[in-house]
Parts: C-alpha cells; sequence; structure tokens
C-alpha cells in the first residue's frame, strides 16, 4: 500500500479523501493557493505545499507545481478528487512519467470516455443506448443544421469538454439554431477552452440517473446501483438520492447490466459514474461517463456501506476489489443536499464571506462532508458548494424527516446560502411523492417567482 498521498484539490473533496488516507495509516500531503492558506485541508494533512496564487490556473490545475511537490514531498501517488485535473487525461500520464501513480483509471480511458462526443461513439459500438444525435462534432453552422434537420426539434448543443451544465443549449427551433450555436461555442471557449460542439435530441422532462462503477486491473467490474440526480437547476445537481424511487426492477437490472458491459469494454480500473436520463416510459440514453469520484458518492457509501474513496486507493495500488456483486446491497434510502454559499432569492447569485457562528447537524444516520468552520472565510475564486448535508434512513420518507430536520439544525451564520430554500423542496408535494423529473426545480422557481416570493 502506498506510504504517502498527494491530494490535489481543496475543499471538502480534500478534507474527504485525507480523512480515508488517515485510516488508512496513509500520510497525506495537501496542496493550497495562497488563498486557501486558512483552509481546513490544509490544517488536517500531515504536510501541505503551496502550490500558486488563488487563481485555480495557477494553482490547482498547475501541473508542474503540483508534481513538484509531490516530488519534494515523496508522494508515491495523486488523489485527484474532483473537477480541477481529475478528468485531464494529459495530467494522468504525467503523473505516470514521474513515477507515480494516478488514483483513478488509465490515462487512455480517461481520454476515451472524457470527451462526450467520442464517448458516445464507444458507448455505441458497445450496444449501449445513446441520445440520438450527432456522430462527432459539428464544425460549422451549416453541417449543424442539417444534422439538427435530421434529429428533429428540439435539439440540445452541447460542449464536447463541458461540465457543470456549461456550454449547453436547448433549441426548439430552426431560426434560433444559428445565434444559440455561436453561444454555446463561445461558453465552451471561455469555460473549457475548447469549443467543440455536438448534438443530441432534447429530451423532454426527463430523470437524470446515474450508476456507480468500480473496476481493478484484474478484470472485476462490479456496479453499486443508481443514484436519482434529478433535482437540478440549470442542469446543476442540487439533491441526489438512491435508490430511485419509482425505478422499475427490470429497468434497474437492464442499465445495470449496459453499465458492467461498457466497464468491460473500457477495461475500466477505478471508480466512475455512468450517466443517463430516463423517460417516462423508462427508456433509458446513456449521456456521459465521469472517470473520477463524484460529489454525490456518499449516497452510495450510505446505502452499500462501502468506501469508495479507500476502495479507489486500494485498486490504484493493485489490488483487487474487495467486493463482488453479490456482496453490494442496497440497505434504505439516502439523500444529499448540496449546501451552496449563493441567494435564492436572487438568482442564485454566489455569497461569499467570514462564516460567524456554525452549528451542524449531528445525530443518527447524518452525515457532514464539509471543509467551513467559524471565521473561515469564503473565497470568491472557487465553486460555491460548501457542505454536502447526507442522511440516510430506513424508508424515503424517513430519509426526508431526517433531513428536514438536520436542514433545520444547520446554521450557517456570514453567508446566505440555499438551505432554505432545500427546506421547501423536501416540503414540496411531488418531491415527498417522488414524482419529478429534472424540470421539476425550474417549475418550482417560477412559481415561487409568480408569487412574488423569489426575484426571478
Ligand atoms: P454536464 O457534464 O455539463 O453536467 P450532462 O451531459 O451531464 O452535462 O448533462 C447535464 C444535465 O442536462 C443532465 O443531467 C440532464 O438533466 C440534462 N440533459 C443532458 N442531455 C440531455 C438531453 N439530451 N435531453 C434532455 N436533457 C438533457
Amino acid at each position: 500500500m502506498f506510504k504517502k498521498i498527494l491530494i490535489a484539490n481543496r475543499g471538502e473533496i480534500a478534507v474527504r479523501i485525507i480523512r480515508a488516507c488517515k485510516e488508512m495509516d496513509i500520510a497525506t500531503v495537501a496542496i493550497y493557493s495562497t488563498g486557501d492558506k486558512e483552509a481546513l485541508h490544509v490544517q488536517l494533512a500531515d504536510e501541505a505545499i503551496c502550490v500558486g496564487s488563488a487563481r485555480a490556473t495557477e494553482s490547482y490545475l498547475n501541473m508542474e507545481n503540483i508534481l513538484s511537490a509531490a516530488a519534494v514531498t515523496g508522494a508515491q501517488a495523486i488523489h485527484p478528487g474532483y473537477g480541477f485535473l481529475s478528468e485531464n487525461p494529459k495530467f494522468a500520464r504525467l503523473v505516470k512519467e514521474c513515477g507515480l501513480v494516478f488514483i483513478g483509471p488509465d490515462a487512455d480511458v480517461i481520454e476515451e470516455m472524457g470527451n462526450k462526443s467520442r464517448a458516445r461513439q464507444v458507448t455505441l459500438a458497445a450496444g449501449v443506448p445513446v441520445v440520438p444525435g450527432s456522430e462527432g462534432n459539428l464544425a460549422t453552422v451549416e453541417e449543424a443544421l442539417k444534422v439538427a434537420d435530421d434529429i428533429g426539434y428540439p435539439v440540445l448543443i452541447k460542449a464536447t469538454s463541458g461540465g457543470g451544465g456549461k456550454g449547453m443549449r436547448v433549441v426548439e427551433n430552426k431560426e434560433d439554431f444559428a445565434d444559440l450555436f455561436h453561444m454555446a461555442k463561445t461558453e465552451a471557449r471561455a469555460n473549457f477552452g475548447d469549443d467543440s460542439v455536438y448534438l443530441e435530441k432534447y429530451v423532454a422532462n426527463p430523470k437524470h440517473i446515474e450508476f456507480q462503477l468500480m473496476g481493478d486491473s484484474h478484470g472485476n467490474y462490479v456496479h453499486l446501483f443508481e443514484r436519482d440526480c434529478s433535482v437540478q437547476r440549470n442542469h446543476q445537481k442540487m439533491i441526489e438520492e438512491a435508490p430511485c424511487r419509482g425505478l422499475s426492477e427490470k429497468t434497474r437490472n437492464a442499465m445495470a447490466e449496459e453499465v458492467i458491459k461498457l466497464a468491460r469494454a473500457t477495461k475500466y480500473n477505478n471508480a466512475g459514474t455512468l450517466e443517463f436520463i430516463v423517460d417516462k416510459d423508462e427508456n433509458y440514453y446513456f449521456i456521459e461517463m465521469n472517470t473520477r469520484i463524484q460529489v454525490e458518492h456518499p449516497v452510495t457509501e450510505m446505502v452499500t456501506g462501502i468506501d469508495l474513496i479507500k476502495e479507489q486507493i486500494k485498486v490504484a495500488a493493485g489490488a483487487k476489489l474487495s467486493f463482488t456483486q453479490e456482496d453490494v446491497k442496497v440497505n434504505g434510502y439516502a439523500m444529499e443536499c448540496r449546501v451552496n454559499a449563493e441567494d435564492p432569492m436572487n438568482q442564485f447569485r454566489p455569497s461569499t464571506g467570514k462564516i460567524n457562528q456554525l452549528i451542524l447537524p449531528g445525530g443518527f444516520g447524518v452525515r457532514v462532508d464539509t471543509m467551513i468552520y467559524p471565521n473561515y472565510s469564503i473565497s470568491p475564486f472557487y465553486d460555491s458548494m460548501i457542505l454536502k448535508l447526507i442522511v440516510h434512513g430506513k424508508t424515503r420518507l424517513d430519509t426526508i424527516k431526517k433531513m428536514r430536520r438536520a436542514l433545520e439544525e444547520l446554521i450557517i451564520d456570514g453567508v446566505t446560502t440555499n438551505n432554505e430554500f432545500h427546506y421547501y423542496i423536501l416540503h414540496h408535494v411531488d418531491f415527498v411523492k417522488g414524482d419529478f423529473d429534472t424540470s421539476f426545480v425550474g417549475k418550482f422557481l417560477e412559481e415561487l417567482a409568480e408569487e412574488g416570493e423569489v426575484n426571478a
């Protein structure tokens, strides 16, 4: 097993990984930017090295500095967390070339599956259904218009390197196409340094259902069932749960089989997630694969009792998966609310500042993954997600009641957060019934705006 791991990330996920390492008797190296000197991950790690200024491109995306930090501290492996360099094949390759282990799948697999339009082709070839769409990237608006006509409106323009819902545009009719095509390209270039886009049929009001996958380097592939991530705003997840209420056993099993099929086809050797959209008739379509640990992984950990980060580390060190498919059992329900420093009353504008009072919920079945503490200042440089509240209950209603109680206890004074908005959702009749899809939050916000409860 590794003696020392460098964590190439910040925030709650860096803290989460450090915790797993400590329990495995592995020493940890944190990296940080000048804006993160006071960060919790810096305090919790055994060693910490500053890798650059607050801007992520200078620090958390600075490959050379991160690799130098690993070299001078004698780390044997690098855990990339999520975001930043986690799905960058060049980084994964450099880590290997430096004689270190990248805790994730092989660089070739990241390259193949991290690029969305290429992943579509690999998935199709493996015989897994994908949303009808273009065969590859579309360079010109003329070419794209032709494909859109073939697919039929509405269509969705998507950035090949996209993430976090950015670089996506729904086009309802031909007249709007050219403008939205250029907008999507501009947004993609600005956010991902790559303006390639492709087209998909826009599926009306689907559910977002994803499967957790784990593979090792010995040809073992196991899925850990699904998460329902349909509670989204602007294509960004807000609440995730497992299992997905109402999904038939037949569809669940069929989807699970597809996941294993794709894992085999790509020789997938670490943690990954296959994302699908599912329509009312339970037709499912692959949309993308995330070749890394996801924000919402705790939901799966709670229902399966399997520590995904520890498993990632063991598998990267060459071990076989410590469990088989038969060992994976779903116990009860789990739910996660992403608490963001933002103002739901005013278009979810980011909120920054110093945390004054902080009261964290606890009790049976409540887990809090966060990096905030009293007097910690929330930086404008990074993601607004500051805390994940995860609960585990026997039934879905039990879990909802536990989440409501936990949200009531949670007090974060100093910045505005979306926790009250979560509380409203947890009381919404459609949410409680499990009768929701990806259009749920948008519709709810429209209702609230009509009643003057929020500024649209
Ligand atoms: P990102 O990587 O930016 O998160 P995804 O491809 O995962 O982008 O899509 C994000 C969300 O957008 C999905 O969860 C779903 O709600 C919606 N979406 C994606 N593709 C489609 C589609 N073809 N039709 C309808 N909704 C879609």
